[in-house]
């Protein structure tokens, strides 16, 4: 058991299988990118436990029904270049989302992250995001993307992941600790790349083929 009082590790017998696929070096590009869309898709119910509704009666054909709908449009907000791969599993499920993009790198002098790139709509205020990132590692880029995403005050936010290392979960927890982060895997550590252990690779080469 995990300390983290903001994680939530999700665990499903679908999400343990296509985990080992994902984790597996013999599992081809397009497979493994299908794996990525797989578990963020069974990542959604809990991503998205949370969000309000409003009431809305439609006439079954029998008679008046008063239901719910979900109240506002998500945004879904993927970090180039990885979570790119988790939006189609979210897309499956959720109703008429906007996807805003945002890509970070970190300056080889000041080791600070640094948005590139980012096409959001125009006013975040009252809209609630949900950040995608497969891979929680030193949680450098997740921090500043959330802080940069802050700074345009949602009315929520919260980060989805498919593996966390405990490093990256620490350092979220610490800056961010309002903000939910919900995983498939909380994996055992980082090497000295920086790489997630046991991990996966470069989900980003791997999803898109780019590893050699
Ligand atoms: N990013 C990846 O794609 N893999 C890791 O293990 C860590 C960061």
């Amino acid at each position: 058991m995990h300390s983290f009082s903001n994680l939530r590790v999700v665990q499903h017998p679908l999400i343990q299988h296509y985990l080992t696929r994902l984790r597996d070096r013999d599992t081809p590009s397009e497979a493994f990118a299908k794996c990525v869309e797989q578990v963020a898709s069974l990542l959604v119910p809990e991503s998205t436990r949370d969000l309000e509704l409003e009431a809305v009666t439609v006439r079954t054909p029998l008679e008046d029904y008063a239901g719910d709908r979900l109240a506002h449009r998500l945004v879904l907000v993927p970090i180039l270049r990885a979570g790119l791969g988790m939006v189609p599993g979210f897309k499956h499920l959720v109703p008429d989302v906007s996807v805003a993009h945002l890509g970070l790198y970190r300056d080889e002098v000041s080791l600070e992250p640094v948005v590139y790139y980012k096409k959001l709509p125009a006013d975040l205020r009252g809209r609630d995001l949900i950040v995608l990132d497969p891979m929680l590692a030193t949680g450098g880029t997740a921090c500043a993307a959330l802080q940069y995403l802050k700074e345009r005050q949602p009315r929520s936010l919260r980060l989805v992941c498919l593996l966390a290392a405990p490093e990256g979960v620490a350092q979220l927890e610490a800056q961010h600790p309002d903000v939910p982060v919900v995983v498939a895997a909380l994996d055992r550590e980082l090497n000295e790349r920086g790489y997630i252990l046991p991990g996966l690779g470069d989900a980003g080469d791997r999803m898109f083929g780019t590893e050699f």
